[in-house]
């Protein structure tokens, strides 16, 4: 039996490929955990556009994730009803300093092998007439594109009730204690082969308690906001200075995100709303058209080297394995997390271009 602890994006896609494969998995989730980051994240699968200068290990998993995605978008139905598209990313310039950027942006992805398009202000609006006559210039950037994360984590829950997986709404998870292939925590006692901990933001504090182990991770909170915008239609993912805009099917703009350090609050302040709706006002026209759908809030799961930590937790067990601290990118690093993850207990090994996701490079 295959333990998981926490039905995020990443526990679900773990919990889903090891059916797949035939193994037995019980996920453990507590919903009075509240600011679960998959609930608001946008769901954009944007390698290039993420990338940074530092971060070249990242940039290899990321490509490698967005690649699975593309294959998993050759079925047009599981496209369709996870809100999968393929419809690119412009970066927008609204004055001569984003222009810069966007400029400077293009060499760095030239550095990556990539070939991103500088369009001028009249071919800007002839891809998206309905932007703000602000606008000055963007950059076409292929193949960056979106999933609707809400369709594709209902989507792992329903596939994995079906191939008879559990899913176990259970209290909240303080410690677990292991004694030869039994695990204990709460109630509970249980028979494992592998305990996977995918708690995201969570992670780390039940690994402390339960093992005295502590790694350098930290939420970063993120409000997003849905809106409803039946009279707009963009073609593409739109990126400005401050928000990022994901077209989904139904009138419905995704808008993301703030980014800040305040610990495990999860409320909604004035100052993180007044950041996003001036964003909005900046960017698009006609904001008397558009209403508020919902306002969210989630917890991204930050480790302060930027990577996420996956592999098995070899200071305690080889059969204790964490796949967490997947940041502003979880959404798209989920099937190759999971695919490092189920190859690790299918195999008993972990391809060695992955290996500096281990948690042993913190040498605790
Ligand atoms: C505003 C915002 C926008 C984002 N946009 C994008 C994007 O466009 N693209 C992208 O790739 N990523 C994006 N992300 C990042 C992405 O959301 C995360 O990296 C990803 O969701 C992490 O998934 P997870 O399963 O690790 O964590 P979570 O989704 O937080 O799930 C953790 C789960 O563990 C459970 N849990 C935690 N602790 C316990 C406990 N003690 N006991 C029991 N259960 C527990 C929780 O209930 C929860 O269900 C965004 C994040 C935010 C906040």
């Amino acid at each position: 039996m295959i333990i998981i602890l926490g039905a995020g994006i990443i526990g679900l896609s773990i919990g889903y490929d090891l059916l797949k494969k035939g193994k037995k998995v019980k996920i453990f989730d507590s919903s009075a955990i509240k600011a679960k980051s998959t609930n608001a994240s946008i769901g954009m699968l944007a390698p290039l556009i993420e990338a940074k200068p530092l971060e070249k290990e990242l940039f290899k998993l990321m490509t490698a994730s967005k690649l699975i995605w593309e294959k998993l978008q050759q079925n047009k139905n599981f496209s369709q009803a996870i809100g999968l598209k393929n419809n690119s990313s412009l970066m927008v310039a609204l004055n001569k300093d984003d222009e810069e950027k966007l400029k400077f942006k293009k060499k760095f992805f030239e550095t990556l092998g990539y070939n991103s398009v500088f369009l001028s202000k009249n071919e800007t609006l002839r891809r998206e007439p309905l932007l703000n006559s602000n606008v000055t210039a963007s950059l076409f950037c292929n193949k960056q594109d979106q999933v609707n994360p809400i369709l594709y984590r209902d989507f792992l829950l329903k596939e994995i009730l079906k191939m008879k997986g559990k899913i176990i709404n259970e209290k909240i998870i303080k410690k677990i204690t292991v004694k030869k292939n039994k695990i204990f925590f709460n109630d509970k006692s249980l028979n494992f082969d592998k305990v996977i901990i995918s708690c995201g933001a969570w992670s780390n504090e039940i690994i402390y308690n339960s093992f005295g182990i502590k790694f350098p991770t930290r939420p970063l909170k993120g409000i997003s906001l849905t809106l409803k915008a039946p009279l707009i239609k963009f073609n593409h993912n739109l990126w400005f200075r401050n928000i990022y805009i994901a077209q989904r099917d139904n009138g419905i703009l995704a808008v993301g995100a703030t980014e800040e350090e305040k610990g495990f609050d999860n409320s909604v302040r004035m100052d993180e709303l007044f950041f996003l709706i001036n964003s909005l006002w900046e960017s698009l026209p006609k904001l008397e058209d558009i209403s508020l759908n919902e306002i969210k809030v989630g917890l991204r799961p930050a480790v302060f080297d930027g990577n996420p930590i996956i592999g098995p937790l070899e200071e305690v067990s080889q059969d204790i394995i964490c796949n967490f601290g997947h940041y502003r990118n979880g959404i798209l690093l989920a099937p190759i997390s999971s695919q490092i993850i189920s190859q690790y207990i299918i195999e008993e090994n972990i391809a060695k271009e992955y290996n500096f996701f281990s948690p042993k490079r913190f040498n605790l």
